[in-house]
């Protein structure tokens, strides 16, 4: 049997990677560990960028976006601009469990939530509600602050799963949608071939493809830290080709050996959590 490994975004990932590494270490599947660990930071009211607490958008209103993938039978179910509702993870599972669909977005996706026994609340707290008062642009729209928690998770018998949840960019205009819900932007899983996720500005991972990018890197032999270093790589000559500045963007990846990869632009200053068994660590991941 293999060592189980969890790789998440952000120093907040070692909340995730310490409660799906448990659960990979109890034989639950990997999809399963990686939207428990998920879940534990969507709870988490400190982390401001993802679930309960989340930080609002342009009209100051949490909207949240989540997608999941099974490695093994490629299921896949997605949720975005979702309010009132913390755990859109589990919420974009249900969707590929409940119904022949992949994606359901705002009020629809609501209103099957509360037909799926999820509880409405309000996801503001008085700290976020702060925040947003004292950071919120003065005239323009800026967006602004990134940290979506993305968790990649392989078991004992190398299989793979995938979550990714977040409140998006924060100040977004009502209706925006970034990658992170999108399969093959913000996530995409493959046993056959490895798991991507993304953070950053979802508009430049959504050009390129991010994550199914780099798990097709994958595939075609490379290493996980080649295929987000490839990927990092698209990110900058999109850029470059546009005329603009390369947009902070982050990739996690994981293959079904174990092998872990990160790589980030330049000023991102990304850390990420891997969790091997109970070995825990947070890491640097480079910049370009
Ligand atoms: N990728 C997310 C988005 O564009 C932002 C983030 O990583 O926090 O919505």
């Amino acid at each position: 049997m293999a060592e189980p490994v969890v790789v998440a975004t952000w120093p907040f990932g070692k909340t995730a990677v310490e409660v799906a590494s448990k659960l990979l270490l109890q034989g639950k599947p990997p999809l399963d560990a990686a939207l428990a660990g998920a879940q534990a930071v969507e709870d988490d009211p400190a982390v401001q960028s993802v679930g309960f607490g989340g930080i609002g958008n342009a009209i100051g209103t949490v909207s949240l976006d989540a997608c999941v993938m099974d490695g093994k039978t490629l299921d896949c179910g997605s949720v975005a601009g979702v309010e009132n509702i913390r755990h859109v993870a589990a919420l974009a599972k249900k969707v590929y469990e409940k119904t022949p669909h992949i994606m359901l977005v705002g009020k629809g996706a609501e209103w099957f939530a509360l037909q799926n026994g999820f509880q409405l609340e309000t996801l503001l707290t008085p700290e976020s509600v702060a925040e947003w008062y004292k950071k919120r642009p003065a005239k323009k729209l800026e967006t602004k602050g990134h940290d979506t928690v993305t968790v990649l998770a392989k078991d004992s018998k190398n299989l793979l799963g995938g979550v990714c949840t977040t409140s998006g960019l924060s100040y977004k205009l009502p209706g925006r949608v970034g990658d992170s819900p999108l399969i093959g932007s913000g996530l995409y899983v493959d046993d056959e071939a490895g798991a991507a996720g993304a953070t950053g500005v979802g508009e430049e991972i959504i050009r390129i493809g991010g994550s199914m990018f780099i798990v097709e890197q994958m595939r075609a032999g490379k290493t996980p830290q080649e295929a987000v270093e490839l990927a990092i790589a698209r990110i900058i000559k999109t850029a470059t080709r546009r005329g603009k500045h390369p947009a902070s963007v982050a990739f996690i990846a994981l293959d079904p050996k174990g092998n872990v990869g990160a790589a980030c632009t330049t000023g991102t200053d990304f850390k990420y959590a891997v969790a091997r068994g109970e070995k825990i660590e947070l890491l640097q991941a480079k910049e370009f």
